[in-house]
């Protein structure tokens, strides 16, 4: 959604506010995360002495893909947002300004970039996930499979020298 901010620009001391319902179906995590059709987002803009910044909640339901067990797992998404609008960039790279568009903002780049950077790079159903088995493919969530663990390394190169004598 692009919002206006024609009122509130040149109005220090004056808020406008927001709710709607931001569709990022087409958002894709490689396969990591699937995203809710819509976000449902909350906020407003502020003129505080001049500045203009936006305050946002946004949350939905997400299905995620454990990194390590591969099941799907649904998880909260409940995003805080705050950013800088600004006429111009002082620096290209600080996450938290956005460029105006003239009087309005885009809100969807916003909150998708705060989305988008929010995203762990690891997603797991549990700290304390298991994960699969690497031989037979068990997840080991469900309890312990039959392989035998590998043979320390170091003891097969022991292994080695007693053979050879
Ligand atoms: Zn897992
Ligand atoms: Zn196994």
């Amino acid at each position: 959604m692009r919002l206006r901010l024609n009122k509130i620009i040149d109005m220090p001391g004056s808020e406008a506010k927001f709710d709607y319902a931001l569709n990022i179906s087409d958002l894709e995590f490689d396969g990591a995360a699937s995203m809710p059709e819509t976000l449902d987002v909350t906020g407003k803009v502020r003129n505080i002495a001049g500045m203009l910044v936006m305050t946002a909640h946004a949350v939905g339901k997400m299905t995620c893909v454990c990194a390590r067990c591969l099941e799907e797992f649904p998880r909260d998404i409940d995003l805080n947002i705050e950013a800088v609008l600004a006429e111009e960039l002082q620096d290209e790279d600080d996450p938290d300004v956005f460029l105006l568009d003239g009087d309005y903002v885009d809100l969807d780049e916003v909150i998708i970039t705060h989305l988008v950077l929010n995203m762990e790079q690891k997603l797991l159903c549990s700290e304390n996930c298991k994960g699969l088995c690497e031989k037979c493919g068990k997840n080991l969530n469900d309890g312990p499979c039959d392989c035998r663990p590998d043979i320390d390394p170091r003891l097969s190169v022991l292994q080695q020298l007693l053979d050879n004598d």
